[in-house]
């Protein structure tokens, strides 16, 4: 298919995608497995607007701003590297739409400081974050403007792992709550694109791999630091000699053999080699080392090529967020006009 049929089957499909990154720092394996990829593959079908979500970045950064700030162009490149095209998704950054946060206000009043409590993911990160008593009103308040983003452009489709139901939960409640307030249907309800990849783990298998935890692998990664990451992973403790027979469950080796290897017979061979015994852990390493390089080594150098012209960047991603202001400006005038605000 060409560009020109491309844009005109797109045209045709009402389905709208929004996705996007806290731009808490540079992104990862874990994100190329479980969004990235997905994204440049939907790019060709739908609608997507990509959100680099720097106001909720501020949410748990709120007296560190420049940690979000300095991450911004570092995701927008990561983006452009992976190979997500400006001419098919459009990408934007949140706190240059200010109707966002405008949205964000309004919904704020249709939503209880309980019902946020009870939500089962901000829940758990405010555990996680240890906020103790001093949660950030910003913080616990975010789903609603996740409810703003999703709703801003009329999104139907949402790409998100399964801890992220519960926003698009609460998205809806405020879209029917606002709907019936208002007497017509000025918002659309979304629904989720549900990832089926579990999880990345990190090197060490503990956690899962993520930003804020500090045990990632990159897209920008060298080859020194892929091979010293995959150096340190997590194998079969076990698995003490070479001749040993070696258990794969939750050996990160096969973990990662299993999402980046892209011969999976082979990968089924040296499982079963490696439980049969005679498969050294050295072996399996580099065999990965060698995979995750051969990943990584193009888009490393793409990104260092996109990041040498910061200018273009910033060019790119304030074109994509004047559009998006345009589409967000839209449905808070209809939502202004049934409230009854637009005086002038
Ligand atoms: P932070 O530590 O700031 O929360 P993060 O590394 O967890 O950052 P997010 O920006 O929270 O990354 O994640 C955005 C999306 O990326 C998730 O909804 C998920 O789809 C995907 N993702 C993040 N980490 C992983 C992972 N380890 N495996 C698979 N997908 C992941
Ligand atoms: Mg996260």
């Amino acid at each position: 298919m060409n560009h020109q049929q491309q844009a005109s089957l797109k045209s045709q499909t009402a389905e709208k995608i929004l996705t996007g990154d806290r731009a808490t720092g540079q992104l990862h394996l874990g994100h190329f497995i479980g969004s990235l990829q997905q994204r440049v593959a939907l790019q060709h079908r739908y609608q997507q607007t990509i959100l680099v979500a720097d106001m909720q970045g501020l949410t748990d950064n709120g007296h560190h701003p420049r940690r979000v700030a300095d991450n911004i162009l570092n995701v927008v490149a990561d983006y452009l590297a992976v190979g997500i095209d400006p001419l098919k998704t459009r990408i934007c950054l949140q706190s240059a739409i200010p109707a966002l946060a405008e949205l964000t206000m309004y919904y704020a009043n249709l939503v209880t400081v309980a019902r946020l409590q009870r939500n089962p993911t901000v829940k758990h990160e405010i555990e996680g974050k240890g906020f103790g008593a001093s949660i950030p009103a910003g913080f616990l308040t975010y789903p609603i403007s996740q409810a703003a983003d999703i709703t801003a452009f009329k999104a139907t489709l949402v790409p998100v792992g399964d801890d992220q139901l519960p926003m698009l939960e609460q998205t809806n409640e405020i879209v029917r709550k606002l709907n019936q307030i208002v007497g017509e249907d000025i918002l659309v309800e979304c629904r989720p694109l549900l990832s089926e990849m579990p999880r990345l783990p990190a090197p060490d298998g503990k956690s899962k791999m993520s930003k804020s935890l500090g045990n990632c692998i990159y897209l920008d990664s060298d080859d020194r630091a892929i091979a010293r990451a995959v150096k340190s992973m997590y194998t079969d403790p076990n698995h003490l000699r070479i001749e040993d027979p070696g258990c794969v469950e939750g050996n990160v080796v096969f973990t990662y053999l299993d999402a980046f290897h892209p011969d999976s017979a082979y990968v089924s061979e040296l499982k079963q080699q490696y439980q049969a015994g005679g498969l050294g852990d050295g072996t399996t390493k580099q065999i990965l080392t060698d995979c995750l390089q051969t990943l990584v080594a193009p888009i490393h150098e793409r990104r260092a090529e996109y990041m040498a012209d910061k200018a273009q960047l910033v060019a790119l991603l304030k074109q994509g967020s004047e559009q998006a202001q345009e589409e967000a400006d839209a449905v808070l005038g209809e939502i202004k006009r049934a409230f009854g605000l637009k005086l002038f």
